[in-house]
C-alpha cells in the first residue's frame, strides 16, 4: 500500500494532510510532529491566546477524532533525525524507520537565539510554541518588568498584550525604527507612536550587548553604551531560522530555505516541502523568497498535496499577512521590497489608512490599517500586476472597489 510521510505538524503539515484527504487520497498518511501537541495555529500565541482571550482548544485545526476518522497516523513528541533517500526511509529518533513513497518536508523554523552572554538565564524566553506561553503567561502579571528584544511583528505584538496587562515594557530596536525589515517609516512611524501612547518604551538604535542575572535569573538587559534597564523577564524576537537541517542532510538544495519549484517540489521528485522552511517562486514578482506566513503554509500545504496525487495546481495567490496590536488590525497583501514609491491614502490621525508600495508604476503591496477594502482590492491589483496613478489611489472621494474596477 502507499504511504505518504509528513515531517513536521505545524500549518504546512497539517494543511498536506487535510488536503491529500479531501483531494480523495487514500493511502496510508504518517504525520511525525515533535512537539507534545497536535496541529495549532501560532498567530493567537502573540495575541488573544497569550493574553488569556482565547481557549487552548480553539488553537487546534482539528480534534483528535479527524485524525482517527481520516486515517492520519499522528506520532507526536518524535523527531524524524535522517532522510534516507536511497531506501527512501525516514529514521525516528526514538529507533524505528518509516517507509514513503512520498514525502513532505514541513519542518518550519525556529527563533533565533539571542547572541549575547546571559541569553540563557532563567526568564529569558522566546516565543514560537504553546510550551512558550506556557512559561511566559504566569509571568505576565501587572507590574513585571518586561524587555523585549526585537521590534518586529511578534516582539510588538507581545508588548501590546503585555501593556493590556499592566507589565512594565521596554522594546530594544537596533535599527533606527521599528518593523524596519518589513515596512516603510510611515507605517514604522505610526507604530511607534501607537506604542509610545500606550506607555511602551520603545528604544531605537539600542544594541544589546548582554543579559545580567543573580542567582541564575535574569536582572537587567545591559545595552552597548552601558546602560543598564531592570529586567523580571525578557523575551527575544529577532527572527527566525528556517529548519533544513534534515534536507541538507539528504542532499537537497538549500539556501536559507529549502529550494522548491510552483509545485513545492524539491530537487527529488518524491519529496515535497512547505511553508516557513522553504525557498519558492513568487508568481507575481518574478523572483524566489522565503516567506513566513500562514498563507504561504496553507498554500504550499494544498500544491504539495496536488502535485502528489496530480490534480491541477491550485490558484496562487499573491501573499499576505496580518498583525493586531491594541484595537489595530493590520492586513498586507504583496511584498514590498523594491518598491520606488509610497501612497498614503485615509486618516492616519484617525488610525485608518493605507501605504500603497509601487513600482514603475505597478502595486505591489500594500499595509492597511485599518482598511479592509484596501486590502481587499489590492490584492486583486497586485495579482494583476495593475498600474494605478498614485493620486487615483490616495483620492479618498473614490471607494476602493471603484479605483480597482
Ligand atoms: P510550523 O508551524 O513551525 O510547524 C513546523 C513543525 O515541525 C513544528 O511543530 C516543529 O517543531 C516541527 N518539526 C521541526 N523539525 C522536526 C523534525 N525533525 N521532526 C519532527 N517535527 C519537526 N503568520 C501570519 O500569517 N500571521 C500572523 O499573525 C502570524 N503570527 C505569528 C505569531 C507567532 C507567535 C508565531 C510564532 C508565528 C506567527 N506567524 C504568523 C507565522 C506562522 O505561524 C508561520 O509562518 C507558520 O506557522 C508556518 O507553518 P509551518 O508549518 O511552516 O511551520
Amino acid at each position: 500500500a502507499e504511504n505518504i510521510v509528513v515531517i513536521g505538524g505545524g500549518q504546512a503539515g497539517a494543511q498536506a494532510v487535510q488536503s491529500l484527504r479531501l483531494f480523495g487520497y487514500e493511502g496510508g498518511i504518517t504525520m511525525v510532529g515533535d512537539e507534545t501537541a497536535l496541529p495549532y495555529q501560532r498567530p493567537p500565541l502573540s495575541k488573544a491566546y497569550m493574553k488569556g482571550e482565547m481557549a487552548e482548544d480553539r488553537l487546534y485545526f482539528k480534534p483528535a477524532a479527524w485524525y482517527e476518522d481520516n486515517k492520519v497516523e499522528t506520532l507526536l513528541s518524535q523527531r524524524v533525525e535522517k532522510i534516507d533517500r536511497s531506501a527512501r526511509e525516514v529514521h525516528l529518533e526514538h529507533g524505528g524507520r518509516l517507509a514513503y513513497d512520498a514525502l513532505i518536508i514541513a519542518t518550519g523554523s525556529r527563533p533565533r537565539a539571542l547572541p549575547v552572554e546571559g541569553a540563557d538565564l532563567e526568564n529569558v524566553f522566546d516565543l514560537r510554541g504553546i510550551s512558550d506561553v506556557e512559561h511566559i503567561q504566569p509571568k505576565m502579571i501587572a507590574g513585571t518588568k518586561l524587555v523585549i528584544v526585537g521590534a518586529g511583528y511578534i516582539g510588538l505584538e507581545a508588548a501590546a498584550v503585555a501593556r493590556q496587562l499592566g507589565l512594565d515594557v521596554t522594546v530594544l530596536e537596533m535599527a533606527d525604527r521599528v518593523l524596519e525589515r518589513v515596512t516603510s517609516p510611515v507605517i514604522s512611524e505610526f507604530y511607534q507612536e501607537l506604542h509610545r501612547g500606550h506607555g511602551v518604551d520603545i528604544r531605537l538604535g539600542a544594541r544589546l550587548a548582554k543579559l545580567k542575572g543573580e542567582d541564575g535569573k535574569v536582572t537587567h538587559a545591559v545595552l552597548a553604551d552601558g546602560e543598564e534597564i531592570p529586567a523580571d523577564m525578557v523575551l527575544a524576537g529577532i527572527g527566525i531560522v528556517p529548519n533544513v537541517e534534515l534536507a541538507e542532510a539528504a542532499g537537497l538544495p538549500c539556501r536559507n530555505g529549502i529550494i522548491v519549484d510552483e509545485d513545492a517540489r524539491t530537487a527529488d521528485p518524491r519529496i515535497f516541502a512547505a511553508g516557513d522552511c522553504t525557498v519558492r517562486p513568487l508568481a507575481h514578482y518574478a523572483r524566489t523568497g522565503r516567506l513566513e506566513s500562514v498563507h504561504n503554509a496553507i498554500e504550499q500545504g494544498k500544491l504539495a498535496a496536488a502535485a502528489i496525487m496530480g490534480k491541477p495546481r491550485p490558484a496562487i495567490d499573491c501573499p499576505w499577512f496580518w498583525s493586531d496590536q491594541y484595537d489595530i488590525k493590520l492586513q498586507i497583501a504583496g511584498l514590498s521590497q523594491g518598491h520606488d514609491e509610497v501612497v498614503v491614502r485615509g486618516d492616519r490621525a484617525g488610525n485608518k489608512f493605507a501605504a500603497f508600495y509601487l513600482k514603475n508604476g505597478r502595486l505591489i503591496a500594500v499595509d492597511a490599517v485599518n482598511s479592509p477594502p484596501e486590502f481587499i482590492a489590492s490584492k486583486k491589483l497586485i495579482m494583476n500586476g495593475a498600474v494605478i496613478a498614485p493620486d487615483q489611489l490616495s483620492d479618498t472621494s473614490k471607494s476602493m472597489k471603484d479605483i480597482a474596477a
